[in-house]
């Protein structure tokens, strides 16, 4: 059992002494010196003995001493085979608990008959929340919704459902409301045990819708910049016809001007097109942003090109940190949001004014821009921020402005709210994060 032949042992003193392991040496000697000593006249003990070939193996070696004589008998029994079995026991029972704890799927354990949950993992009870977890019942529940009957009903003749989608709602979960998952149940080949198997799919499954909604939004988009393209180019071939055929020079001298004021649609929409496209896949590095040379900057470019007569422009800025961020999207937020104020101002009040409020935080910055002007009706408040959506009657805009602004808000993993109320005025409160890291360059 040890390799080793009778030549190999004869002679050597006491074997069990020297062939013990090492660490395990000096408590075989004692026992070995009180039973030569014959104050024990049994030898029992269990340890590691070294194989011829170096190895270790576990004995149990039991020796009784030949009463009338210096012999003794005794058994060596390789107690391998059972270590290898608890070994075995012990690796899989390590693989289970790795498999079980693992942070990719929840896994639960139902007893079939009571419905009880015997056991579920870390990652189950943080997609089911405690108030899932109480029964099978509550489970089945929680997971199916109005289809639980039936697809219960479905696993107890078929023993088994196969990745079905759902969507789960649970204390789990709080931040958000719904979570998308795989749900599997099998039951246990003795039908003892149902086991549950969940796997979170939300961040998946969110990409999927995401990408839908592109494709949704591209389409949309191809079609409406299409039409907006066409329309002033119609009118300029239709105007040009009529050039051609008129001698009134008056008459002339209006179609040249709407042929203008068509050539001035398409240039902004192509502006806004490009803007469009860059607020949307370049990030520029992060730079320290003044806020005032950038209002300031808006500003006056708008001061040329809108009517801003009898408009005060009050700003307030309050920059006491640095504000590091990307200053193109700024710059396209400020120049979309003030040419709103300035464009949609109330001619019929006698005082029009534009107010910019900037409140520069460690973390974050606000600005908001309010006006007294036409203001939005209620119903059209949300989809102002639609592509190509316009809310008021003038034609004037591209209806991209807002849907800019609000693509550059969410690129800067910001916020963007609106308050309006017609003929009061309108009112954009913006926050971006500030990555300023607290250091004064
Ligand atoms: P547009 O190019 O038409 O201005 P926007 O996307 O910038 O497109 O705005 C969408 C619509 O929201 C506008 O057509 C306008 O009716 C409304 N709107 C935007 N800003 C204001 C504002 N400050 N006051 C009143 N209406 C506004």
């Amino acid at each position: 059992m040890l390799g080793y032949s009778p030549e190999d042992l004869s002679g050597k003193g006491c074997i069990v002494c020297s062939l013990a392991h090492p660490d395990e040496q000096k408590e075989v000697k004692k026992l070995w010196k009180r039973f030569i000593g014959g104050t024990k006249d049994a030898f029992h003990h269990e340890f590691r003995i070294r194989h011829k070939n170096g190895s270790h193996i576990h004995v149990s070696i039991h020796l009784s001493a030949v009463a009338g004589s210096t012999k003794a008998l005794g058994v060596i029994v390789g107690r391998s085979s059972r270590e290898n079995l608890n070994n075995a026991l012990i690796e899989l029972g390590t693989r289970y608990k790795s498999l079980f704890h693992n942070e990719v799927f929840g896994i639960i354990r139902a007893e079939a008959n009571s419905g009880k949950i015997a056991e579920f993992n870390r990652k189950a009870f943080d997609l089911i929340g405690p108030e899932g977890l109480g029964s099978f019942d509550q489970l089945a529940g929680l997971l199916f919704q109005q289809e639980k009957e039936t697809l219960v009903r479905e696993f107890y003749e078929k023993g088994l459902i196969a990745s079905r989608d759902v969507a789960l709602k649970g204390k789990g979960h709080k931040d958000q409301p719904e979570r998308w998952a795989i749900v599997s149940m099998e039951m246990s080949g003795d039908r003892r045990h149902i086991l549950i198997y969940i796997t979170d799919i939300h961040e998946i499954k969110n990409s999927l819708l995401e990408t839908t909604k592109i494709n949704h939004d591209l389409e949309n988009f191809v079609y409406h910049a299409s039409h907006d393209l066409r329309s002033p180019l119609k009118s300029i071939v239709g105007l040009v016809s009529i050039l051609k055929m008129e001698n009134d020079p008056s008459a002339r001298l209006n179609c040249i001007e709407m042929i203008e004021g068509s050539i001035i649609r398409l240039e902004r929409l192509v502006n806004d097109l490009l803007t469009l496209s860059r607020t949307s896949a370049i990030d520029d590095p992060l730079s320290t942003v003044n806020l005032m040379i950038e209002l300031s900057n808006s500003v006056a470019n708008l001061y040329h090109t809108a009517d801003a007569r009898n408009l005060e422009v009050i700003p307030i800025i309050y920059q006491p940190y640095p504000l590091v961020t990307d200053v193109t999207r700024i710059r396209i937020i400020l120049n979309n949001l003030l040419s709103n104020a300035f464009k949609y101002r109330s001619f019929e009040k006698d005082a029009s004014f534009v107010r910019i409020e900037a409140r520069v935080q460690r973390e974050k910055a606000t600005i908001i821009i309010e006006d007294n002007g036409i203001g939005i009706p209620e119903e059209k408040r949300d989809k102002v921020f639609d592509m190509f959506y316009r809310a008021s009657e003038s034609g004037e805009g591209s209806g991209l402005g807002l849907y800019i602004v609000k693509k550059a808000v969410e690129k800067m993993k910001g916020s963007i709210s609106l308050d309006s109320e017609v003929t009061v005025g309108s009112k954009f409160t913006i926050e971006v994060p500030n990555h300023w890291d607290g250091v004064w360059r």
